[in-house]
């Protein structure tokens, strides 16, 4: 499997063709005779609701350099989403959580990068079940609290679709 298009066979170096395979033009290796699978990339993230708004992120790497998003990021191999939630909150903006104390908030697929595709599972707590004072972690040029109100005020834009999940968390959360 790869993330984008594969330029030769990651398994044993050829040249790859093309061929129709349960409907679909795959990337097909003619001499080990495997199907290179490309699929969406899974990824997670958690929305910190309090009193004074919902935790939002400043993406400090592409896609999106400079726009807002809910915390959250690509899964470890072993990972569970809570589980890859919890740690990128953590990462990013330094408060820690138990993953099983996060609620399901939502799910959507991201617009297409460069060929890649990814799927976020989004997750809602309530910040009196966090701990840690919000600093930015690497990747992240500021972490701050915003309110449907407050965000924008200071030219603040959404890496789609990252503002109907921080709508829903502070509907479902506040
Ligand atoms: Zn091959």
């Amino acid at each position: 499997m790869t993330t984008y298009p594969a330029n030769f066979c990651p398994y044993c170096g050829a040249d790859l063709t093309g061929r129709e395979i349960e409907g679909r033009e795959r990337q097909f290796c003619p001499d080990c005779e495997r199907v290179v699978w490309r699929n969406p990339v899974p990824t997670a993230g958690v929305a910190v609701v309090g009193a004074e708004g919902v935790l939002l992120t400043e993406r400090a790497v592409e896609p999106g350099i400079g726009e807002w998003t809910v915390s959250g990021g690509h899964l470890e191999l072993a990972e569970s989403p809570r589980e890859g939630a919890a740690r990128e909150l953590r990462e990013e903006t330094g408060v820690r959580v138990a993953p099983e104390d996060l609620t399901l908030l939502d799910t959507f697929s991201a617009a297409p990068f460069e060929g890649k595709r990814v799927v976020s599972v989004g997750f809602g707590v309530r910040r009196a079940d966090t701990a840690g004072d919000p600093h930015p972690g690497p990747e992240v040029s500021a972490v701050e609290w915003f309110t449907p109100e407050s965000f924008g005020d200071g030219g603040e834009v959404f890496h789609p679709p990252h503002g109907q999940r921080f709508e829903k968390a502070w509907r479902q959360f506040e």
